[in-house]
């Protein structure tokens, strides 16, 4: 059954990891009224749940997951990707016989062989991933409209049911986002190449301006404008989180890895022997795709 217009999707939500991506749902949630009747933020850190009360972003906030989850509608996993199997293992033994199981990681495949095993017949298990994100992390660094127009991939399972996927439909939709459903192996290649490999590629030519000698990397820093400053947002990611990606979508990224540094030793070569057209051809290629991203309303 669709969830009425203005009717809370879940009674309780149980937000685990009120971090960037979790808070934003909380924020989102507490601004509509109609994610949840009651929202919960569960966190390992007193200091952390301290905040998000100070930030009134749930009606409580709680270390103990345990006797949070045991109240929920649904549970929402805003874990890094490397932390949902061991969550999942604590929280859904505790979980309402007929709750809902989410989570918004950044990989799929790794983080449903994670949660399988503690999975149970009488919980349906959505897995999710809102494509949008800044390079900041905790309570403090979400946005109530994060999530506005932007894509939340979902990649249902045997044992998502259809009501629990419409729910969850319905949930991001009211966060703003756009929906697209896909399977997990689908969704890690896709992801590989729009956004764990441009991070791989930040990340790295940071470390290469860095490691450059004196005067050189001084003036990275001082004429950073042209170009490198752009990287150095992405960089500016939390080091865990994309540790766990990277490992967590080893084989799509080492795949879209090898892609690329073909790519790029034929753009070399090309600069090497000054064929013109081929360079110009993978330029044009670069525009192509950034007006077609504007057009799309994702630039
Ligand atoms: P974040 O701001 O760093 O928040 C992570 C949250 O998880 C924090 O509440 C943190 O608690 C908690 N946490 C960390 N390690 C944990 C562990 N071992 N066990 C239990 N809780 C733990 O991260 P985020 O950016 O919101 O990312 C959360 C999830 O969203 C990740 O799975 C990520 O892949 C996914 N995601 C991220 C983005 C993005 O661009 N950032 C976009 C889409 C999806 P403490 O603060 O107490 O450590």
């Amino acid at each position: 059954m669709a969830c009425p217009a203005g009717a809370p999707v879940f009674g309780t939500l149980v937000v685990v990891g009120p971090g960037l991506i979790g808070s934003s749902v909380l924020r989102r949630a507490r601004a509509r009224g109609d994610l949840a009747h009651r929202l919960i933020a569960v966190d390992s850190s007193e200091q952390v749940c301290a905040r998000v009360r100070e930030l009134g972003l749930a009606d409580d906030a709680t270390t103990d997951a345990v006797a949070a989850v045991a109240q929920a509608d649904c549970v929402m996993l805003c874990v890094p990707v490397g932390a949902m199997g061991a969550v999942a293992a604590t929280v859904v033994p505790a979980m309402k016989s007929g709750a809902v199981l989410t989570d918004v990681g950044s990989t799929k495949v790794s983080v449903i062989e994670a949660i399988t095993p503690s999975l149970r017949a009488d919980i349906a298990y959505v897995p999710a991933h809102p494509m949008a994100g800044t390079e900041f992390s905790g309570p403090d660094a979400g946005l109530v409209d994060l999530f506005e127009d932007r894509w939340c991939l979902l990649t249902p399972l045997e044992c998502t049911t259809r009501q629990s996927l419409r729910d969850i439909r319905t949930l991001w939709e009211r966060c703003g986002a756009r929906l697209r459903e896909m399977t997990p192996s689908h969704h890690d290649r896709v992801c590989a190449i729009v956004s764990h490999l441009p991070h791989l590629l930040a990340f790295t030519i940071c470390g290469t301006a860095d490691n450059l000698a004196g005067e050189t990397r001084s003036e990275v820093l001082d004429f950073a404008a042209s170009g490198f400053r752009d990287f150095t947002r992405i960089a500016a990611s939390d080091p865990i989180m994309w540790r766990d990606i990277f490992l967590a979508n080893k084989v799509a990224l080492l795949e879209m890895l090898g892609r690329f540094m073909e790519d790029a030793k034929a753009m070399g070569q090309a600069i090497e022997n000054g064929d013109t057209a081929y360079i110009v051809s993978r330029i044009e290629q670069g525009r192509a795709i950034r007006k077609s991203l504007k057009e799309n309303r994702q630039a």
